[in-house]
């Protein structure tokens, strides 16, 4: 597995397991079958409901700690903020059955963000999570926050896929040391994806699906990527793209299809604001 190294120079392996959608009853035996497929890297979160099932899996897998990456995320926390964050991470910790957290993100860019995020560098600060990042930061609020607090994100992960390909947010996580990380990045099968013409036809040429070129695509974009799945085929396969690269051509080829826009929600957009943020999770 290729790593990347974050700006606190803790490595992060480029392609994970995400199980968002995953029903918490069969989310241990999804995660097994991932550990088994050889992930190391899985991403959850508070609001997903599936932690405690997350770490039943990493519990009875037997495999030490130091070899596996794993993500949690904090959802929007009430005031006092720095207070409420702190057993939120507790929570999840707990829940996990866990020390310390590979990657602690901030799932959006909603409330006490600064209170949030000063919990959030305490925690770092006392190793108990090796990195801390953001998901669903556009450009102006990441920037803000890069420049008027202590540290910079390690991780911003937003939607990214072939027809959302971000690459003006990627440029200036770039220059402020973020890692871009994709969520989404088979936009869950939107726009056909699986049997695009542009991405097939690529993957014929290799031997490949329409998935993989998909993963690739993200790979060689230097973009860490955390495919769903729930079937043991399709987790192996979306494993399997390092041992075929996309040309020049065929990079271009991909980056036509960019429509610019979200295919899921704008975190910009009001009423995704208030549909967000009336939503809380017990810590
Ligand atoms: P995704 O990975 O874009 O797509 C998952 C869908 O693709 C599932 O329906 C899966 O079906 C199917 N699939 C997977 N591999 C396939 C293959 N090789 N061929 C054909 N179909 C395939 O969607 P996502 O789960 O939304 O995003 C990935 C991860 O990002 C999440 O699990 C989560 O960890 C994270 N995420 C984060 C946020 C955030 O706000 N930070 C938001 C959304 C997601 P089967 O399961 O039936 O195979």
């Amino acid at each position: 597995m290729h790593n990347v190294t974050l700006n606190n120079g803790v490595q992060m392996p480029i392609l994970g397991f995400g199980v968002y959608q995953i029903p918490p009853e069969q989310t241990e035996q999804a995660v097994t079958e991932a550990l088994a497929a050889g992930y190391r890297l899985l991403d959850t979160a508070a609001a997903y409901g599936n932690e405690e099932a997350v770490g039943r899996a990493i519990k009875n897998s037997g495999i030490a700690r130091k070899e596996l990456f794993v993500t949690t995320k904090l959802w929007i926390q009430d005031a006092p903020a720095q207070e409420n964050t702190r057993r939120a991470f507790e929570t999840s910790l707990n829940k996990l059955g866990l020390d310390h957290l590979d990657l602690y993100l901030m799932h959006q860019p909603y409330g006490d963000v600064y209170g949030q995020w000063r919990a959030m560098e305490a925690v770092n600060r006392e190793g108990l999570a090796q990195a801390i990042g953001v998901a669903n930061f556009h450009p102006d609020r990441l920037l803000d926050l890069i420049l008027n607090n202590e540290v910079t994100p390690a991780v911003n992960q937003i939607e990214t896929h072939p027809f959302f390909q971000r690459t003006a947010d990627q440029q200036l996580m770039r220059e402020h040391g973020v890692q871009h990380q994709s969520w989404g990045g088979f936009a869950e099968g939107k726009n056909n994806l699986f049997t695009h013409p542009v991405l097939s036809e690529i993957g014929a040429a290799h031997g490949k699906s329409a998935a993989q070129v998909v993963l690739r695509w993200l790979v060689q974009r230097d973009i860490v990527t955390i495919p769903k799945s729930v079937r043991p085929e399709r987790m192996a396969q979306n494993l399997d793209v390092f041992d075929f690269e996309l040309t020049h051509d065929q990079m271009a080829r991909i980056a036509t299809l960019d429509t610019g826009t979200t295919l899921f929600f704008d975190h910009r957009d009001p009423e995704m604001v208030a549909w967000l943020s009336k939503r809380r999770l017990d810590n």
